[in-house]
Formats: C-alpha cells, sequence, structure tokens
C-alpha cells in the first residue's frame, strides 16, 4: 500500500496556499476590510474553515457554479453544504419568490398561508409523518423537536451517535472519548449545562449499547442521521436501523429521523429510500431551495398526544416558537423547490451523477494504491482516507487528516472546484453534469500523482 510523505504533503499544501493566495487577492481584500466590522471578517464565524488560508468572497451563483469577487469560475459540489441541493438560484424557486415578495407581498405577516399545507401534505407523501410544523433552520426544527419529546414521554434525556451533527443543538454536543465514555465535546463554546447530564451517546452501528442505555427508560428521544453525514458518511450495517426501531419502541422513546443531510439518499429521504418508521422527521436546508428554511414532521398519533396535551403551551411562550418561523417566503420557496426541482426524476439524475463521481474517485486510489474508501448516499459522495469505510463516528474521526483535506480542497480550488470545508464530501444537483464530475475526477488523479508519484 502506498503511505503518504509527510514532508512532501505540506510542500504541496504551502505552494497550493501560495497560489491561492495569489490568485485571489480580492477575496482576500474583502476579508481583511470586512475584519473591522465582522467578527473574524466573516458574517459567521465557520466561514473561517478556509483551506487556502481565507475565504473566498461570493459574487455569483447560478446552477452547479459559483463565481467569486476575483471572477474565477467554480464547479460547486459544496453545494453551501446542502442548502443549495436544488442548485443556485432555480428558475422556479426566483419565480416563487419574486411572486411573493414582489408581486404579492407580504413575506412576513404571522399569518399562515395555503403555501404551507401544500409543502405538509408533499413532505408527508415523501417521509410518511403526518403533521408539519417549520422552522428557520433544521437546528430550530431538532431543538424544538427535542423539546416536544421530553414533553409527551417526561423523560428527561435523549440518545445521539458519537460524532453526530444535528446543528447546534446543546444537547448533542456530545462524544464517546477513546475509553468509551461520554464527553462534552472540545471546544463547545459556553455550553449551558454539561451534554453528559442531558444525553446518552453510543456510537453509530452498536445494537448492544444502544440496548444497554435505553434499558434506563429516561430517554425521551433518539435523534439521528439514518447514515451518519458529518464525520464522513457512516452508512448503517444491514439490520441496524430496524434494530433502532425495535429497541426504541420496546422501551417507549421516540425515533427522530433528522434528514437534513440524508435527503440526498432519495427524494423521500433515506425515511423512503430504506422504508423507515421514524416517529418524527427533521429537515432544513434543501427544501427552501436557498431559502431559510426548517420542518419537522410528527406522526399523527404523536401530534394528537402533543395537541390533547394541557401543559404544553403550543401558542405562547412555551419555547417551540420563532416569530418568522413558517413566513410566507420560506413556504413559497420551498414549494416551488418540492414541486419543480428537487423532484423525483432530478434525484434519479443526481444520483447517476453522484455513482459516476464515486467511480472516479475509486478508480484513481485503486491507481494510487491508497489505503482510502469512497461511500455514496444517494447523490452525496465522500472519500476518507482509511479503508475499509469507517463503521462508525469513532473510526471515521480517527481517520480525519487536516492537511490531506487542506491539501486537496486548496488544489481542487486552484483549478475551478468545490468541495464541503468540513469533508471531502460532494453533492450533486439537479444541474450537475457528467462533465462537471469528469473534471473533479481527473484533478483528483492529478493530485494524487503530485502526492504520491
Ligand atoms: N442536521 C444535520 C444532519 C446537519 O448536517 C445540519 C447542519 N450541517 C443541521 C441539522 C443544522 O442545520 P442548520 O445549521 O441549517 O440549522
Amino acid at each position: 500500500m502506498t503511505t503518504i510523505d509527510r514532508a512532501r504533503l505540506r510542500t504541496l499544501l504551502d505552494t497550493e496556499r501560495a497560489t491561492f493566495a495569489h490568485t485571489h487577492s480580492r477575496s482576500r481584500q474583502a476579508w481583511n476590510d470586512a475584519a473591522a466590522s465582522l467578527l473574524g471578517g466573516v458574517p459567521m464565524t465557520w466561514m473561517l474553515k478556509a483551506a487556502g488560508g481565507f475565504p473566498l468572497f461570493l459574487d455569483d451563483a447560478r446552477g452547479a457554479r459559483i463565481r467569486d469577487l476575483d471572477g474565477t469560475e467554480y464547479v460547486d459540489f459544496c453545494l453551501g453544504d446542502t442548502g443549495a441541493m436544488a442548485g443556485h438560484s432555480p428558475a422556479p424557486v426566483v419565480a416563487a419568490v419574486h411572486r411573493r415578495l414582489a408581486e404579492l407581498g407580504g413575506a412576513t405577516a404571522m399569518l399562515p398561508t395555503e403555501d404551507a399545507a401544500w409543502v405538509g401534505a408533499e413532505l408527508t407523501r415523501r417521509f410518511g409523518v403526518e403533521r408539519w410544523s417549520f422552522a428557520l433552520s433544521a437546528t430550530d426544527a431538532n431543538r424544538w423537536v427535542l423539546r416536544m419529546a421530553r414533553h409527551v414521554t417526561r423523560r428527561p434525556k435523549v440518545l445521539v451517535f458519537s460524532w453526530c451533527y444535528h446543528g447546534s443543538v446543546d444537547e448533542t454536543f456530545i462524544v464517546l472519548d477513546t475509553d468509551g465514555r461520554p464527553r462534552s465535546r472540545a471546544g463547545n463554546v459556553g455550553a449551558p449545562v454539561d451534554p453528559v447530564a442531558t444525553t446518552r451517546v453510543v456510537e453509530f452501528n452498536d445494537l448492544v449499547a444502544l440496548e444497554r442505555e435505553l434499558a434506563n427508560e429516561d430517554v425521551a428521544c433518539v435523534l439521528m442521521e439514518p447514515a451518519l453525514t458529518n464525520i464522513g458518511i457512516v452508512l448503517p450495517e444491514p439490520g441496524f436501523l430496524d434494530g433502532v426501531r425495535a429497541l426504541t419502541r420496546a422501551r417507549g422513546t421516540l425515533l427522530v429521523n433528522d434528514e437534513t443531510h440524508t435527503l440526498s439518499a432519495g427524494w423521500g429521504g433515506a425515511t423512503r429510500a430504506w422504508n423507515l418508521q421514524p416517529d418524527v422527521v427533521t429537515i432544513g436546508k434543501a427544501i427552501g431551495g436557498g431559502v431559510p428554511i426548517g420542518a419537522y414532521g410528527l406522526s399523527a398519533e404523536l401530534a394528537d398526544r402533543l395537541l390533547a396535551d394541557r401543559d404544553a403551551d403550543l401558542v405562547d411562550t412555551g419555547g417551540v416558537g420563532g416569530t418568522l418561523a413558517g413566513n410566507a417566503l420560506s413556504l413559497a420557496a420551498a414549494r416551488a423547490t418540492l414541486a419543480d426541482v428537487l423532484t423525483e426524476s432530478a434525484f434519479a439524475d443526481m444520483t447517476a451523477r453522484a455513482q459516476r463521481f464515486a467511480a472516479g474517485v475509486e478508480d484513481a486510489i485503486a491507481r494510487h494504491g491508497l489505503p482510502w474508501s469512497v461511500t455514496r448516499l444517494g447523490a452525496r459522495t465522500e472519500y476518507r482516507f482509511t479503508s475499509p469505510a469507517p463503521r462508525n463516528g469513532g473510526e471515521s474521526a480517527a481517520a480525519a487528516d487536516a492537511d490531506l483535506d487542506d491539501f486537496l480542497h486548496t488544489w481542487m480550488a486552484n483549478r475551478g472546484v468545490l468541495m464541503t470545508p468540513f469533508h471531502n464530501m460532494a453533492l450533486m444537483c439537479p444541474a450537475t453534469s457528467d462533465a462537471d464530475v469528469d473534471l473533479h475526477t481527473a484533478l483528483f488523479g492529478d493530485a494524487l500523482t503530485e502526492l504520491v508519484g
């Protein structure tokens, strides 16, 4: 097996960063200038996660392409880390937003629109669960669902899988350390309480540990992605998801599928693709076609329980509301996205592109004799620097290699391809073409030749 020469990798990374700095001077200037008014020079500090050394500033974007302030055009496989899975500014969404904002007016009026019911019905068709509510982000959808689950079950704890990510939800910043003990995640900013007090955590694909933890009968809900996607993609092993469902049912624990990223598995996410039966589905990002939205759907039975609960303040200050949540603009955008952009046939095409992407990467890895693996979840593909592919979050975290990530990302950016900053993850949108995929394949092969000869 080929091994990576670390000194060579450092040199290559330095060279790529120097090129990046040289060719992106307007972005660098904009970043420097913004430091006077913005925390870290960016509108959100995670935008500082920039392999090239500083963030690219966006000029315009359409479909699968982005252009930065320096006028460089990119094939965009990041797609706003799924927020732009529909492609950038797809025409039906632009038209719907224009209609709501400019023609009809009333982006935020604190009144329901008929679009909301249409979107709810469509999400039911896709995910099965019957009663939907809206938020402005997947984070808030998850946050509010955890409250509802604790309220309905009268249980204090939630359970998540180690190295999960569900947005900035306090209860979820927990991992198992190398001795298998639960710990607050490193860098957890100003945690209101230690998540060890609120949360049980087990490794993905570990039904024995799940059974042990649920036996305490203090877990309101399991909040999970049906496949982990935020520590590389970790797929469920055969029988794992059935086991999760059976164990949660047996212990009176609700099961929440967070489909924010696993929507890539198909037009009804992993829930539909794998015939899952959760009590709740949460989602956000992609379904607004670029306009902020989050959503959570409850089974009819759970919804009835909640609505009948007189102790739950669902109409005022009970802790599950946002003034702009469910606004007319978000829902007009979501209706157009689901009706006309992220359709069943679009998913078939996006999945075919992702297969092509995975095949290209696998081939290059094999040619160079590297012990790496490629995992695909429908329209999303990811490579990890270990083989076989990790079985759980802990294994995947152990395979992280920041220098390799940075080198590959900067190499790609310098040649017109953007990857998701937090991963080696590539997402296809309806506008992604075979030629876009083939460009990545060629560049990836070239990068490996440069790296290992
Ligand atoms: N759930 C999952 C699975 C996610 O990956 C993310 C964000 N990456 C979120 C929830 C939170 O989404 P947002 O930051 O848009 O609230």
